[in-house]
């Protein structure tokens, strides 16, 4: 637990959020500024700063957040048209919140490629 990291308040309960899914290792919620009919967010319970921090010991954990997303996704309809999955790394990413998290994006056909 991060204290000053806003996505560990949300895992910790201290800010609510609209949850998709949840188990002991990974939280799915609604993003609060969708972008796209569905748009949705997985995210490690363990906080690692962003994908640059993905080593051979942590990352595990994102081929769990893969399956979970393919189990969500199919649970918001998206399974037969297909969706997105974004993650925003650092600067030139434009990652705004500092805890590894992967968006996904469907309801629409989605443009691409993003700017
Ligand atoms: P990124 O810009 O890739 O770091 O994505 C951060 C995402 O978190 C943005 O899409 C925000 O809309 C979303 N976000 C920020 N605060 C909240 C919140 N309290 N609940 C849900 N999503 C949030
Ligand atoms: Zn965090």
């Amino acid at each position: 637990m991060h204290s000053d990291c806003l996505f560990c308040k949300i895992i910790a309960g201290e800010i609510p959020s609209a949850k998709l899914y949840e188990d002991d290792k990974v939280l799915v919620f609604k993003d609060i500024d969708p972008q796209a009919p569905v748009h949705f967010l997985a995210i490690p319970k363990e906080h690692i700063p962003s994908a640059n921090d993905i080593t051979e010991e942590n990352s595990a954990i994102v081929a769990y957040l893969f399956q979970v997303i393919a189990k969500v996704a199919a649970q918001e309809g998206l399974a037969e048209n297909g969706y997105r999955i974004v993650n925003n790394c650092g600067e030139d990413g434009q990652q705004t919140v500092k805890h590894l998290h992967f968006h996904v994006l469907g309801g629409r056909k989605l443009a691409w490629p993003p700017g």
